[in-house]
């Protein structure tokens, strides 16, 4: 579990947000935000949809980004079981349970600080608690990307939402996909776990109750740049627990929580980060293949 000054030191890590959405949080109220069917009072700061401005019209669809009507993934059961596999011989094994050497520490969100540190991550039982962002030492074009993960249960009630389990995979440390409790709590739509964040939710959503592991397999094409200019965006593909829920889908850009996300250049390769975020979050068993095209 994330203990109270790790959670705290993560909390302020992201103040610029919670003062976005706290002033987004009256206009909230006055929409009467959905509560996901439950009914239930929350507190200041602790709604489902808390911390979810309703933003800039998403080009090519039809919702704003953080849209609160839009509607939320139709849930599917996953095969079982799921898979677990391990790495192919050509892969990076980035975390086998035992330690994190192949990461340093970085701030807490997207894009944080210049990699420094140690992890701080505690390891149990093959598995490593999020403490905090890190990032890979080594830098990552495009790649196959195996992730196992899971949100253990919180138990204050009122952590809803963006509040429980929230972490992420940042591909390059710009671009993200959310990892959250996902099985019965509803937040805004490209907001939930296996979203796009800030730009698709997942077509589905097959995610497991609390506690139990979930896999995540990538393909993830990177962007590519001339000088200054954008030749190519980035795309991403993602089996969830084996169920397809994006199918080469476009990145709008480096990953915002407000305006919308626009791509700025960069380096053709970058380190891959895990967001340290509120969690609880634990991972295990990941891997990594480059993919440098046919013939190679
Ligand atoms: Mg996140």
């Amino acid at each position: 579990m994330v203990n109270r000054r790790s959670f705290a030191r993560q909390v302020i890590g992201y103040l610029p947000v919670y003062a976005v959405a706290a002033s987004v949080a009256a206009r909230a109220d006055a929409q009467q935000v959905p509560t996901g069917g439950t009914g239930q009072q929350y507190p200041p700061g602790r709604g489902p949809f808390d911390g979810s401005p309703v933003g800039d019209p998403l080009p090519g669809q039809k919702w704003l980004v953080h849209d609160h009507t839009r509607p939320q993934p139709r849930k599917v059961t996953p095969g079982q079981p799921i898979s677990t596999m391990s790495a192919p011989s050509d892969a990076i094994v980035l975390f086998d349970g035992k330690d994190l050497s192949k990461w340093n520490a970085v701030g807490g969100g997207r894009g944080g600080a210049a990699p420094s540190t140690e992890p701080q991550w505690k390891i149990t039982d093959g598995h490593a608690e999020m403490r905090g962002g890190i990032a890979t030492k080594e830098s990552f074009g495009d790649i196959q990307l195996h992730v196992e993960w899971t949100t253990p249960p919180v138990d204050d009630p009122t952590r809803v939402g963006q509040q429980r389990g929230n972490s992420g995979i940042v591909f390059m440390g710009r671009y993200e996909v959310q990892i959250l409790s996902g099985f019965n709590n509803p937040t805004y739509a490209d907001g939930g776990v296996g979203a796009i964040y800030g730009v698709y939710p997942p077509m589905v959503n097959p995610c497991l109750p609390e506690g139990q592991w979930n896999t995540y397999d990538f393909v993830f094409e990177a962007p590519r740049f001339e000088g200054e200019k954008l030749v190519k965006p980035a795309f991403l593909t993602l089996f969830f627990n084996g169920v397809i829920v994006h199918n080469r889908a476009q990145f709008l850009g480096s990953t915002a929580h407000e305006p919308i996300a626009v791509y700025t250049p960069h380096a053709a390769e970058l380190p891959l980060q895990l967001q340290g975020h509120v969690g609880p979050a634990w991972y295990r068993n990941i891997w990594v293949r480059r993919l440098p095209g046919y013939d190679a």
